[in-house]
């Protein structure tokens, strides 16, 4: 089957009273029929539901869509996207290992790199997303893998998930992707070599800004490693929200067709808008990692990022003029939202700190939502 039927297909066994749309399995253990069965269960010699700190239908039947979509083995779900990245890290990491990244992961993974992991003696460094020699040569004997983000948040740089992966192979270490931006509609980065995808679900899979979720999918090793740590640490994705975000993939094929629509017609006018400096989106001809873009995505997905002219003042004056746009910490939602990173998460930062990361004063993040297009540009331009 392909995505479109797979996410409104793909369901748990329906139970006796023959419902159409699965219902909430709201329970936190299950009963065995007898004492062998309790103890084939515990055994691991037969495959079963014990307590919903390890497994439960609907997460299960969320995890099952990740992985179809992505091509994975298996998966694992956590209760939001830093529980992703977290149960990942402690699942493989020891200390004494180092990993390689950017600085332009999101905010709470840079300070896991930076002020948790180095508690344990886990070490990291940065890299120039495009300096692939800068990869290959920053992976040391002690390095476990490579994790990065593409694309990258909020500068929508493109990493080349293949070439990447080349090196990660060569080198014998992990290659870990944040998919988080592109979905796992359109982009499959485990196609392109890499081992792990990771993803806050809390952004466009649920998509309509309800709950937090996260899942982490790859091969069957991998995520042996994972349940081995996430069973006794207790990230577990609560079955309820599970519910709501298995209900939320029923249309994220066709809400990432419309949400990529949109966003590509917004970056094209933005593009011959004189108030606008430049206008970066993957699938933009003037990106430049267009090609890249093109050969590992489908679509470009909600994302348009900006340079307003007049930098810190334009920004906030921006911000402070649009009217439906929503002005709000999230991405990836219904609702069109309009965010200025220097003057908010990466206020702390002095400007050239801020450049180092790829954020220039005048930088406005748009996530596109699914309003009319006619709408969403006319806020823009009145504030503009
Ligand atoms: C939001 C986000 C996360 C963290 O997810 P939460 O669900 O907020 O915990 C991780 N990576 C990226 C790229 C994100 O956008």
């Amino acid at each position: 089957m392909r995505d479109e039927t797979l996410a409104i297909r793909l369901q748990t066994e329906r139970s006796q009273y023959k419902e159409h749309s699965v219902p909430l399995y709201m329970t936190s253990s299950y009963a065995f029929d007898d004492a062998e069965e309790m103890r084939a269960l515990f055994a691991d010699e037969k495959e079963g539901n014990i307590y919903s700190r390890y497994s439960n239908p609907n997460v299960q039947e969320f995890i099952d869509k990740i992985c179809a979509f992505e091509k994975a083995e298996a998966g694992w779900a956590t209760a939001s996207g830093m529980a992703a990245v977290f149960t990942l890290f402690g699942s493989l990491l020891s200390a004494g290992d180092h990993i390689v990244s950017c600085r332009s992961v999101f905010g709470s993974t840079h300070r896991l790199l930076v002020d948790i992991f180095p508690k344990w003696n886990i070490s990291s460094t940065y890299v120039d997303f495009d300096d692939y020699d800068g990869f290959e040569n920053s992976i040391q004997e002690n390095t476990k893998f490579v994790y990065i983000e593409t694309p990258s948040n909020p500068g929508l740089d493109i990493i080349d998930l293949e070439r990447l992966a080349a090196i990660c192979k060569k080198k014998n270490v992990l290659f870990v992707v944040d998919n988080c931006f592109a979905t796992p509609i359109l982009q499959q980065p485990l196609t392109f070599g890499a081992d792990v995808s990771i993803h806050s679900a809390t952004k466009y899979i649920d998509g309509q800004g309800r709950t937090l979720g996260g899942v982490i999918v790859g091969s069957n090793e991998i995520i042996k490693q994972v349940e081995a740590f996430a069973r006794h640490t207790g990230p577990a994705m609560s079955p309820f929200n599970a519910w709501i975000l298995s209900k939320s993939i029923e249309t994220l094929p066709l809400r990432m067709e419309k949400h990529s629509q949109n966003a590509l017609e917004i970056a094209k006018r933005l593009e011959s808008n004189d108030k606008a400096k430049w206008v970066k989106y993957p699938l933009l001809e003037s990106h430049p990692q267009f090609e890249i873009a093109k050969k590992q995505m489908k679509l470009g997905g909600g994302i348009v990022s900006f340079e307003i002219k007049g930098g810190l003042e334009a920004g906030r004056n921006f911000l402070d003029k649009l009217k439906l746009f929503s002005l709000t910490a999230n991405l990836g939602d219904t609702r069109s939202i309009a965010t200025h990173p220097a003057s908010t998460t990466h206020s702390k930062l002095t400007p050239e700190q801020r450049l180092d990361v790829g954020i220039s004063d005048g930088l406005i993040r748009l996530s596109i939502g699914l309003e009319h297009i006619e709408d969403i540009w006319e806020d823009i331009l009145q504030a503009l």
